[in-house]
């Protein structure tokens, strides 16, 4: 087997192991280094080397995992209007030279190919030759500079790009075919994306898609159902519409949107994305915090026998009143409360615990910093609640905010304080809340996270080391609708071996979901929470299915939605669904945990409205006084029984 054969493996490999982050643009970064639009760009390999290695460089460093050589219209063709026909290879090589420079190890170098101007019509004649020889030329010599594949991009006639794909496939290295789309969302002849896709997937392209000719709507647009053909796709969006500035072609998008922009088409199952016209290493910065919270995957095998052996010290039943409930198989109920934002009044959190504590509701959680925007620890709010309700909170710990030891630290700290109910989740990136420059730390991510907290409960702390055993409980989470289902299921049985204790599921909406996953995850033995948010309205609905990780509603529910709008009853009708979820498993499941919409606990207690009985929390008053009821445990093995 050729070296090629090798590296191209380890493309196609990564691509199944999690997103692929390309570079942005290369020509109009040149042009706005200060290369003129007349000159030929690919000739700046051989003048300007160093301008051509700084862009890799910085597109590198904005962490691209993919380096798109300089070479896209270094074809014999297009050379020939810069009277440049007899530079063909050294402008080729020098392309992937400076490109692997830059990317040693650390990126996978595409070797860019674009069309060669030639039309429809012309195709079928003698110029179609030309443009045949002229492809395989150019493909020939980058495949032997090392590329570890090959880019086509930007072609608007299909039929070049099929004969492109089927001649890069000689050469036996990955084949990326993307389709440039009119502005109107179709290909030249009127086709549809899902065609187009299609015809390459049958070409033999590895990886289709669509690069160029619009913003990120439009790409979106494109794209997404290109998913559906089965094939990876990959989507590379220009930095919005040129506009005419002085005489010059200025790019308005903001890079800010771009961070939304991957995260909507990583949700719509688009594998691999980057930059077209118009984007920098900025536009790229923005999309790799998406790419770096959904990556990963290949962490979870480490250690795992050693972590199966380690038994915790306290059973389960023993750790917290919630355990113990957990244990013994009863229904519980959490309703999720969150600081509030820009403001440290807690009354109306606590009253909101005391009545859903009155009502019968089990226990509330807490979100860490939820959809990344700025709130006071969940920590404080948690132990502020302990003391002032009969309630003893979940706390979730998410690893955006926390390095290593500071994650271990904080959960240390909780302990002391008798926090005992955790979820552990990776968290939601910093780009996607207001505060886009805070950075995603992600030392872990949960699965490793719930490992280091199942040796603490066995007494051992990450180094090996005996430590005092800790008595938590760890709930995880899972995504019964996610795109990539098999992967989630995956992932959940890593979680359980890691030690979680029982899954908090991303609210459902589609029953037939609900029961595969449930179906799916049985033998792991896991207690569920089945996750339920109320959809307060039909814009709640539109909001929540295109903006948050891990929620996917149906078109039938956002649809019921808009018509019990239409009659004011949108609220009343959401309860409604998420009733019809929980009635439909309530004998398969552990219990329940609602995400009110905007804080509104009473549309969770509708939802319960049946599940749960009101109880005397008079009895329990003694406990605002009582210091050693803060923990959690020691009220379980006291003095202070709950019910
Ligand atoms: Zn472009």
């Amino acid at each position: 087997m050729s070296i090629t054969n090798i590296t191209s493996n380890r493309f196609l490999e990564a691509i199944a192991n999690g997103p692929i982050l390309f570079d942005g643009a290369i020509g109009t970064l040149l042009y706005e280094r200060g290369v003129f639009l007349n000159q030929c760009f690919e000739h700046t390999n051989l003048s300007q080397p160093n301008l051509v290695k700084q862009i890799h460089r910085d597109y590198l460093n904005a962490g691209a995992q993919v380096l798109t050589s300089n070479s896209f219209g270094a074809n014999r063709m297009k050379l020939k209007k810069h009277q440049l026909q007899n530079q063909v290879e050294e402008i080729n090589r020098s392309a992937v030279a400076l490109a692997k420079e830059i990317a040693g190890d650390q990126a996978f170098v595409a070797g860019s190919v674009g069309p060669t101007g030639i039309d429809l019509d012309d195709l079928a004649q003698e110029k179609g030759i030309e443009a045949y020889n002229a492809l395989k030329e150019q493909i020939s010599i980058l495949v032997d500079a090392g590329v570890d594949l090959i880019c086509l991009e930007t072609f608007m006639v299909l039929q070049e790009l099929e004969m492109a794909v089927s001649i890069a496939k000689t050469f036996h290295v990955p084949v990326v075919a993307l389709y440039t789309f009119q502005e109107n969302g179709l290909g030249k002849e009127g086709q549809t994306p899902l065609l187009i896709a299609q015809r390459l997937a049958q070409a033999g392209a590895d990886v289709i898609g669509s690069n160029c000719g619009g913003g990120p709507d439009m790409i979106f647009d494109v794209t997404s159902p290109m998913v559906q053909v089965g094939k990876p796709v990959l989507a590379q969006a220009n930095g919005g519409r040129p506009e005419l500035v002085e005489g010059r072609s200025i790019y308005t998008a903001n890079p800010e949107f771009f961070s939304v922009f991957a995260r909507r088409l990583l949700k719509a199952g688009v594998r691999l994305i980057g930059g077209c016209c118009g984007t920098t290493p900025d536009h790229i910065r923005k999309m790799a915090a998406a790419v770096k919270m959904l990556s990963k995957p290949q962490i979870e095998e480490i250690n795992e026998g050693e972590a199966s052996t380690q038994q915790p010290k306290i059973a389960l039943e023993n750790r917290s009143h919630f355990g113990e409930l957990i244990s013994k198989s009863k229904f519980v109920c959490s309703v999720e409360l969150n600081p509030p934002m820009a403001s440290f009044d807690l009354s109306k959190v606590i009253s909101a615990t005391q009545k859903l504590a009155q009502a019968g509701v089990t226990t509330i959680n807490i979100a860490d910093g939820p959809r990344a925007s700025l709130r006071m620890s969940n920590l404080a709010m948690a132990q502020v609640i302990a003391q002032q309700t009969t309630i003893s909170p979940i706390l979730h710990v998410c690893c955006r905010d926390r390095s290593f030891l500071g994650l271990q630290s904080h959960i240390l700290g909780a302990h002391v304080m008798g926090i005992r109910n955790l979820v552990i989740i990776t968290g939601d990136p910093p780009k996607i809340g207001p505060y886009p420059h805070s950075s995603g730390v992600y030392d872990m991510d949960s699965i490793e996270l719930l490992r280091v907290i199942k040796g603490y409960n066995a007494g051992i702390d990450p180094s090996g080391k005996e430590m005092e055993p800790t008595a938590f409980v760890c709930a995880t989470g899972a995504e019964p609708a996610a795109i990539d289902y098999e992967r989630e299921i995956k992932r959940l049985s890593l979680k359980q071996k890691a030690g979680a204790d029982l899954v908090m599921t991303q609210p459902v909406y589609d029953a037939d979901q609900l029961e595969r996953f449930l179906q799916d995850t049985q033998n792991l033995g896991l207690p569920v929470m089945l996750g339920l948010c109320p959809l307060a309205s039909y814009r709640n609905a539109v909001f929540l299915d295109q903006n948050v990780p891990g929620m996917q509603i149906p078109s039938h529910i956002i649809e019921r939605m808009r018509l019990a709008d239409l009659n004011g009853e949108g609220a009343k009708e959401g309860v409604k669904i998420a009733r019809e979820m929980l009635d439909l498993v309530q004998h398969k499941i552990q219990g329940a945990y609602i995400m009110p919409p905007f804080g509104k606990y009473e549309l969770a207690l509708d939802v319960l409205n049946g599940y749960i009985e009101p109880v005397d929390t008079s009895k329990h008053n003694h406990h605002h006084h009582c210091t050693c009821c803060v923990d959690d445990s020691v009220r379980n093995l006291s003095h202070c029984s709950k019910n």
